[in-house]
Order: C-alpha cells, then structure tokens, then sequence
C-alpha cells in the first residue's frame, strides 16, 4: 500500500513537472475598464502599428549561451504569426546580459530580471539559457506590460507570440473559467454559449470558452466536462493564448487582434514602443523650432496639430513642420500632436509636451526667521520642472536683513543676518532660451536683542545687560563681545533666562535663573582666570568668555 502511494506521488510529481516547465507563468491583473464597453472596441483594421523589440540575450559570466542569430528568428517570428494583425515588430538592437545569476538557477530572479537594461521605448524580450533551470517556458510582466522573458529553445516555439500576446493586452483563453489566481477581480467562468462571453473568461467573446484540458503531444481537447449549464466545451486549440500542445498554436481570433490594437492605442506604455515618433525640442520661443516624424510608415500623410499657444509657421502637414510661440508673452505648457492617415484608417501618436516662452514659477520657503537663522527657498515652476522649462541659468540676490544667499534653478539656502532684524525679499530670476523671469519671496527676519557682559574682564562682579536694537549703536552692535539674541514673538521677550559660569578646568561652578534685563553676577567668589558665560534663552545656549581678574 505504501509503495502503491510513493509510485501516485512520483507520478504526480512527474506529470506536474512536465506540465510547469513548458507553461507560461504570466499572472492575470485586472484589465483596464474600458475593455467592457463597446465603444472604444475597433471594428476594422486600420494602419499598421511598428513595434519597436529589443532582445536581451542571457548568457554564463563567461558569455556561453545563445548568439545573436538568434534575434533574426525572433522578429520574423513575431512578424509572421502576427502577419494578420496589422501590427509588425522591427529590431531596436539587442544586448548579452553575462551573468551567471541569472544564467544558472534563474527561479525567483524574474522581476529582478525586467529591470535589467530596460528600454523604455520598445517591448524587451529577455531570452534565458537553454541549460537555465526554470520551472516556466515564458512569463509577461504584466497583462499589459512592455517586457517578457521566454526560456532557451522557446523563442522559436509559440510561446513567442503567446508573451508578447499577453504584452499586448490578451488573457489565457481558459482565465476565468479555470481561476488562474492572479490579481484580476472580474474572473469568472466562460458559459459555452457565450452568453457571459465578454464579461467572463478571456473577455474576448469570438474564442470559446476553455477549460485547459489539451493533449501534451497533440492537437487534441482531451476533457469531457461541461459547464454550469450542462453544455460540453469545445475549444479552439489553434488559438495562441490557449495552453493547447504549442506547434498546434498558430492564431489569435478577430477579437483578439481588435483588442491588441486597442491596447496599443490606450496605453502609453504601449504607444512609446512603436516604431514612430515625433522628433524635435523641449521648448518653443518666438523664433520657429522644426518638429518632424522618424521612422514614417510609407504611403502616410501626417497631419500636425497643437496646443493654442503654439502656431505654425506654414502649413501643418507633412513629415516636417516649423513651429513657434503664438506671442513673445506666453509662458505656459504647450503639446504637439501628429494624426498618421494612410489607406488603412489613422493614428494619433502620442503628444509631445512642450515648454513655450519664458519661465514660469513661484518661491516658496521660510519666510520668517530668527536672526542668524538659515532658510531656504524652492523654485516651484508652474509645469514640469527645470528641466523641462529648459533653464540654462539662475540667479539669487537679496534686499533687507540676510548674510548671504546661494542658489541654482531648483532653490536657494541663505542666512538671516545675526546682527539686525527686519524685512525684505529674495529675488531669483531663471533664464532659459527664450528669455529671463524673475520672481521674489518676501520674509521677515525677528528683531534680536543684544546682550552683554561687562565689565569683562570682572573683579568684583560683572553685570549683563539686555538691550533692544534701537537701544544700541550699529557700532555697539558689530562689536565682538556682543551676542544678538533671538526672541521670537510668540516668546514676547526674553522671558526667564539661565546663567551658567563654566570654569576651563573645573566645570560649572555657578548657577543662576532671572527675567531681568539687567543682572549683576557677583565674581569676587571666583578664583582668577578663564570662564565661560553660559546665557541660555528660549531653550537656546549663547556662550561669551569671561575672564576673571584682580
Ligand atoms: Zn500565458
């Protein structure tokens, strides 16, 4: 009887082993909403969309492993069974990713992976060893995603297209109706009639429901079960995004191409990937900028269209156009925008977003400060960031109560002056090619108190004296052994202070508490020599030398 059940569970262990190790592990997140309404569902095929593939190539940290040849067979791979489509894939370029890590055990490392030399601007497809343990045959980053990985030999199987499927915004044929886990909240089982057929399943309602029972070895369905209706499944094992035998995978259904599509044209991720785009500057000035389109599908008019701040030169078609600002005052964000028409239909390319005219911004920071204090202040630009206002040069100046003021385009740190309060402004002025702008911050630097000990060095006593600015000479003020004490106004005054006398050897030797603006500190207790006065105000330590002598 043991026996007997070690032998079920070695088969069992067997039979799932085959079964992980050619399966796709794509998990299943929740697709966007507006694939339920019908509106945003294409019915024909328009233009050709051009993908941009980068591959990655893993190899071992001594770059054995598969060669480059091997990017050829992808893209002609990708390219046929996505013939009736309209959507093509075109080489950006590829890289080796020498590595052992990744190269020997790859199990655990996937997301670790996707983010190795990532490119931004097409789908990357990591292809790992042949001689790499790993349980699947390929895994999607996400349904959508712009990266995927396929194991070794797979990149010449079905498992190629099945990825980039799932890239491309497609579920297994049998999500739903088998729950695949995952993240997707709306999985629910697929009625063989098709009544539930775009809200259940694969959301996708010309491919039959599928319970993912198929031959290991041929083209066959090979359940008997039905569904809750008693209705026998009958799926398609042609269809790529089944877990069917993988040469018997060889197409994606009209619905699924439609639904490709419109996650091209929804998703920006997707939308940076293709082939296409608009070239030309960040920031537009009153003299004319070109802006023009690389990589133009052929036979395709262009058609260019803008935000109101912007205006065109001459006409606003044409694989080119001279743009400039619609007036010298703009200073704003702006767009550009190019429709592609061919005999197929059309597509809008993402926007390119611009700067137009000067910049833009506002300061914000410590406005109110305790004198001595440091401050800073950030340069909020109205949209975007320096960058993207193109600022080439900044600068920082000050009228009123500060000590210094340093800055570049995105803040400035400065400090309040240590010997006056009062107020002013910090100026910043931000230049870019198009011209200056300056904006200013106003703030408030608290009225100190001055304090001194005299006389100094002491006899008998020495006595410290509080005064308020007006009370002193500027002169007085800037003298050395004078301390300017900062007094915010919620402390109104100096309220009760402490003294500490500090010997240079024998520590503390004296200690006292007042609220008086003057108070005489008898010395003629004290041994002659060097201490340190101690005046500690609102939490705050002021230290002056004191020299005993007689
Ligand atoms: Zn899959």
């Amino acid at each position: 009887m043991k026996k007997l059940l070690v032998l079920i569970i070695l088969i069992l262990i067997s039979f799932y082993n085959s079964r992980a190790q050619d399966n796709c592990l794509t998990s299943a997140s929740t697709p966007p909403e507006w694939i339920f309404s019908k509106s945003t569902k294409s019915s024909q095929i328009s233009m050709t969309f051009i993908l941009n593939v980068f591959v990655h190539i893993v190899r071992s940290g001594s770059g054995q492993g598969l060669s480059q040849n091997i990017t050829s067979t992808i893209i002609n791979s990708l390219n046929s069974n996505f013939s009736e489509t309209g959507i093509q894939f075109t080489l950006l370029g590829s890289d080796f990713i020498d590595n052992d890590y990744y190269y020997d055990d790859f199990n655990g490392k996937e997301d670790e992976l996707f983010s190795v030399n990532r490119k931004t601007n097409a789908i990357d497809i990591y292809v790992l060893g042949e001689s790499t343990i790993w349980i699947g045959a390929g895994l999607a980053q996400n349904i959508p995603s712009t990266a995927f990985i396929v194991h070794g030999s797979f990149y010449s199987t079905s498992s190629l297209p099945h990825e980039m499927g799932h890239c491309l915004g497609l579920y297994h044929t049998h999500h739903g109706t088998v729950n695949e886990g995952g993240g997707d909240v709306h999985q629910c089982a697929e009625l063989v009639n098709g009544n539930n057929s775009t809200t259940c399943g694969d959301y996708i309602a010309d491919t039959p429901a599928d319970p993912n029972q198929w031959s290991r070895n041929s083209c066959n369905y090979i359940g008997t079960g039905t569904d809750s209706n008693g209705d026998r499944y009958n799926p398609d094992v042609s269809n790529i995004m089944s877990y069917s035998y993988k040469p018997c995978r060889i197409s994606y259904s009209q619905i699924q191409i439609n639904r490709m599509r419109d996650f091209i044209k929804n998703t920006t991720i997707l939308q940076n990937t293709l082939s296409y785009y608009i070239n030309g500057v960040k920031l537009i000035c009153t003299s004319g900028e070109s802006f023009s389109l690389e990589n133009l599908p052929a036979n395709t008019t262009v058609t260019w269209s803008s935000s109101s701040n912007i205006t065109f030169s001459s006409v606003n078609t044409g694989e080119s156009v001279t743009v400039k600002a619609s007036s010298s005052t703009v200073c704003d964000a702006g767009w550009i925008e190019a429709t592609l028409t061919n005999s197929n239909g059309d597509i809008t390319l993402p926007r390119k977003e611009v700067w137009v005219g000067k910049p833009s911004f506002t300061l914000f920071g410590t406005t109110s400060l305790d004198v001595g204090a440091p401050g800073i202040v950030l340069v909020d630009y109205s949209s975007g960031d320096h960058f993207s206002q193109g600022i080439q040069n900044s600068d920082w100046s000050f009228t009123g109560p500060l000590d210094n003021i340093e800055g570049d385009a995105m803040k400035a740190h400065y400090r309040a002056s240590r010997r006056e309060g009062g107020i002013g402004f910090i100026y910043s002025t931000q230049t870019n090619q198009c011209g200056s702008y300056e904006n200013r911050l106003f703030f408030e630097v608290e009225e100190p108190l001055f304090m001194l000990a005299s006389p100094n060095p002491a006899n008998e006593y020495t006595e410290l004296n509080f005064y308020s600015a007006n009370e002193i000479t500027e002169y007085q003020k800037s003298s050395p052994v004078m301390i300017s004490v900062p007094v915010t106004e919620q402390s109104n005054g100096i309220g009760e202070y402490e003294i500490q006398i500090w010997h240079e050897r024998k520590g503390l030797v004296k200690q006292m508490k007042s609220r008086s603006k003057k108070l005489q500190i008898p010395t003629n207790n004290l041994d002659e020599g060097i201490y340190f006065l101690h005046i500690i105000v609102n939490g705050k330590v002021h230290k002056q030398q004191l020299k005993v002598q007689r």
